[in-house]
């Protein structure tokens, strides 16, 4: 069990409180700190780079909600936009101007995107694009990848990363042997695996979603032939390539990790910073292909509060200062920063750590590595991991709580946080 030098007593008592509310005192898996022991921080406010719980502790935070935050916590921008949309009503279940200026940002700014159609969340991005490949082919098969997590949805929960890898539940009960027996389990980055699979089954696979980089079991990156194979697989075979953006967009560069490489995919699934921290989530692609979801053609999909004013409007403001004020290289200096500072501070301590990073999102492996696929990253040491995150902590730092997921530099973090994240590793890490 953690041992917490700082004061933890309120956060103690709330989550003590909010075991008897909710399942396990939360209301998603991977805030309560199942993979390393001891109680979470119950948060009472951010700003900026930095977190305060309800004890009064502040810390530097590189979960920033996992992942919306890039431009930290409270935005200026990001809270008068929300404002103004405030003081017109929050929900009306009819159109709204701001749903078009969401949409034509992200048309703009994603490539392939030719048409996008706005919902609540990342999982029910994956869900309706998954269903809009089953239904724009006609075919049943869906392929993915052990250790990508594509939200919770049914059919995808299958050798699924993020908390379902840390807790070690990759297929949940619930889940039918029917649901799962069309989804096809391959390994990350294995391209000689994909063409088997396209030469056995490719008449009836509907499409291949995938992370293109990997968050969900810690930071994984794909070779280029990997993403390549799966370019011309599914063209050669007429099934729908589905760049899970859910984490990259707008994250590992503007336009996404299909910017980054240069590949171009028939649909793509948004969420976290595409609402600047408020629930939402889009799919979107190919205009022929989109032009086959409800009431344009047959695919049904719809939501009460999809395209909701209050989410759109904290997702225009972000993406607008993105665009505008692009922080990207000033990422990259501070995720290298962080990168080269961490490996000195791990070699130093003679702890066998491998780093991987793409921008801002980065994970520290207990592994020599390098960890390409699923069964790399098992191979990490996760009770270590354990007791570095917990060092972080009382050192002011918060780090993702699981071996398994990625952690994000924003906007606000300056050099001298980073540098005091340096420090602090380095002293954990020797403790180790
Ligand atoms: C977070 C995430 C999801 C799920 O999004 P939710 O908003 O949590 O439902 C799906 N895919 C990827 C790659 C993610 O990182």
């Amino acid at each position: 069990m953690a041992i917490l030098k700082m004061s933890h007593q309120k956060s103690q008592q709330i989550f003590e409180a909010a075991q008897s509310l909710m399942p396990g005192g939360v209301n998603s898996p991977a805030r309560a700190f199942g993979s390393v022991g001891g109680t979470p921080l119950v948060i009472d406010r951010g700003e900026g780079a930095y977190i305060y719980d309800v004890d009064g502790n502040r810390l530097i935070d590189y979960i920033q909600s996992w992942g919306p935050m890039i431009l930290g916590h409270k935005h200026p921008s990001v809270v008068a936009s929300v404002e103004a949309a405030l003081t017109k009503g929050f929900s009306f279940g009819a159109p709204t101007e701001g749903e078009n200026e969401l949409a034509e940002l992200i048309i703009a700014a994603v490539k392939s995107v030719e048409k996008v159609r706005l919902v609540n969340s990342g999982t029910e991005a994956t869900m309706s694009a998954i269903r809009l490949a089953r239904g724009f082919t006609g075919r049943d098969v869906i392929v993915k990848f052990a250790g990508n997590y594509h939200g919770h949805v049914d059919s995808l929960l299958v050798a699924a990363g993020s908390s379902a890898a840390t807790l070690a539940v990759p297929n949940s009960p619930g889940v039918t042997a029917g649901t799962s027996q069309d989804t096809l389990i391959l390994t990350y980055n294995d391209s000689e695996g994909v063409r088997q699979a396209f030469e056995q089954h490719g008449s009836r696979i509907a499409g291949v979603i995938f992370e293109p980089v990997v968050g969900n079991m810690g930071c994984v990156i794909p070779d280029r032939e990997f993403l390549q194979t799966l370019r011309d697989c599914t063209t050669a075979s007429g099934a729908v390539l589905i760049f899970d953006e859910v984490m990259t967009g707008f994250r590992v560069a503007y336009g996404g990790a299909q910017q980054l490489w240069e590949i171009t995919p028939d649909l793509t699934t948004l969420g976290k910073i595409v609402g600047g921290g408020m629930p939402i989530g889009a799919y979107g692609g190919r205009a022929d292909i989109m032009d086959h979801v409800l009431p344009a053609g047959k695919v049904f999909q719809a939501g009460t509060l999809s395209g909701n004013p209050i989410a759109c409007a904290a997702g225009s403001a972000t993406l607008r200062e993105l665009r505008d004020n692009s922080p990207y290289e000033y990422l990259e200096t501070l995720g290298d920063k962080l990168t080269s500072g961490l490996q000195q501070a791990a070699s130093a301590a003679g702890q066998n750590c491998c780093i991987q990073r793409v921008g801002s999102m980065m994970t520290l492996f207990f592994n020599p590595g390098p960890v390409r696929c699923w069964e790399d990253a098992a191979e990490s040491d996760t009770e270590k991991f354990g007791r570095y995150f917990w060092g972080l902590i009382n050192n002011g730092i918060y780090m993702p709580c699981s071996q398994y997921e990625a952690l994000f530099i924003s906007a606000a973090h300056t050099e001298e946080d980073i540098q005091a994240t340096i420090d602090a590793a380095r002293s954990t890490l020797a403790s180790l």
